[in-house]
């Protein structure tokens, strides 16, 4: 195994056991390994700190699977760590029974690199490391194993890739559907997703909780979903029996979904729901003139800003869409928002809504604080897991 010496005293993140080593860390590699190989880490005096797949083309040079030196990193090395996070989940009662859980969420559960989605007896891989890439085989067995899924299938297409040098790939690992659609409940709602062509591995499980959260605070409101996807939140405030729901996305693949979702779930009342296919900045702009007015408003955009190098001009969109969501409630109303942005921290984003709120003229307050579902850990190790964060905001 080549070994991976780091310079003095840039030890120091590995012995807090944070996961990433980055290119400025590393002094130099003996041996040879070649893009996603396991390594040995090495401190500057010669102490070993664990073992690292190796990636060569990434700022993050190497992540690491383990801190033990002794830990062989095989097969069933990731038997343990796969059985583990899917024990982890079943530990939980809030997860318990759900139909689409994320089973593995990357550095959080000890697998960085690694996600995957259960949808039903179907588990969606992706993979996005090139030390993850090699295991590929190794935990398409794991998965089946500890979750008894009839069949994996592969969204390895997410643009990170491209940062390690490894090329999209997608398809069926192991079993077969004929149909990439699948359909699961979430909260007595029918959900369509798309494993193939939908965001992410299909859906943003993560915001699981907070959509049970709106359905509990629909009720008798009139409600705007900004940024809608294929319906999560729209639907969850319709079974919770708001007023009426108006949605807003500007892709039409996500509203048509959005619309055969609601079809699926005839106990809805579908006359209470609109859709709007439009830019949400634009919409709301329009709202505003016109004089409309909701009672909760929604904002759950796509991430702004992916790193911190795009915190700034990420912080002037966020200003102006809780600026806008603002200013279209009535008194009383409520503003759920969220960021799920890495570069954009939960302090600077309760800064942002608290700029928005001045600048509409509103006093406001947090009546809640909001996070990604419980499936969805962050590593004490690792505080760039905390991706997605909001508050609930009621204005005067
Ligand atoms: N709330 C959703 C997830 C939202 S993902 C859920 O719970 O499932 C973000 C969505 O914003 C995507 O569907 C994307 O199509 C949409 N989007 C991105 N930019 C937009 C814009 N400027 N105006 C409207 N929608 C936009």
């Amino acid at each position: 195994m080549a070994k991976l010496i780091l310079l003095p005293g840039k030890e120091r993140s590995a012995l807090r056991r944070h996961p990433w080593l980055f290119a400025g860390s590393v002094g130099r590699l003996e041996g040879r390994a070649r893009p996603g190989d396991t390594v040995e880490v090495l401190a500057d005096d010669g102490r070993s700190l664990g073992r690292a797949a190796y990636s060569p083309k990434s700022q993050i040079r190497a992540r690491f699977w383990t801190f033990s030196p002794e830990e062989t990193v095989d097969d069933a090395f990731f038997k343990r760590r796969v059985a583990a996070a899917v024990a982890r989940r079943a530990t939980l009662p809030e997860l318990a029974g759900q139909e689409g859980l994320r089973l593995i969420h990357g550095e959080s559960d000890g697998l960085p690199g690694i996600i995957a989605d259960r949808y039903g007896d179907t588990a969606v891989l992706q993979l996005t490391s090139a030390g993850a890439d090699k295991w590929r085989g190794a935990l398409v067995t794991a998965l089946v194993q500890a979750t008894g899924c009839e069949r994996v299938f592969e969204r390895s297409d997410s643009d990170v890739r491209g940062l390690e040098g490894l090329e999209p790939t997608t398809g069926w690992l192991y079993g077969e559907a004929p149909k990439t659609l699948l359909a699961i409940a979430e909260h007595g709602v029918r959900l369509g997703i798309d494993i193939a062509g939908g965001h992410k591995t299909g859906f943003y499980l993560d915001q699981r909780e907070n959509r049970l959260l709106l359905k509990g605070l629909a009720a008798g409101k009139e409600v705007l979903n900004c940024f809608c996807y294929t319906g999560g939140f729209s639907l969850q405030a319709l079974a919770g029996g708001a007023a009426n729901v108006l949605s807003i996305d500007s892709s039409g693949p996500a509203l048509e979904q959005a619309q055969a979702n609601l079809a699926l779930n005839p106990q809805l009342p579908a006359a209470r729901a609109e859709w709007l296919e439009a830019d949400v900045f634009q919409a709301l702009r329009d709202f505003r003139k016109a004089g409309r007015q909701f009672d909760l408003v929604v904002l759950d955009p796509p991430k702004f800003a992916p790193s911190a190098a795009h915190a700034e001009r990420a912080s002037r969109a966020y200003k102006d869409i809780n600026l806008l969501g603002c200013r279209l409630l009535r008194p009383g109303g409520l503003l759920m928002t969220y960021s799920c942005s890495g570069g954009i921290g939960l302090e600077l984003f309760q800064k942002i809504v608290a700029g928005a709120a001045l600048d509409a003229g509103r006093d406001a307050r947090i009546v809640r604080r909001l996070a990604g579902a419980a499936d969805h850990p962050v590593g004490l190790n690792f505080p760039e897991g905390e991706y997605l964060k909001g508050v609930l905001v009621q204005v005067d």
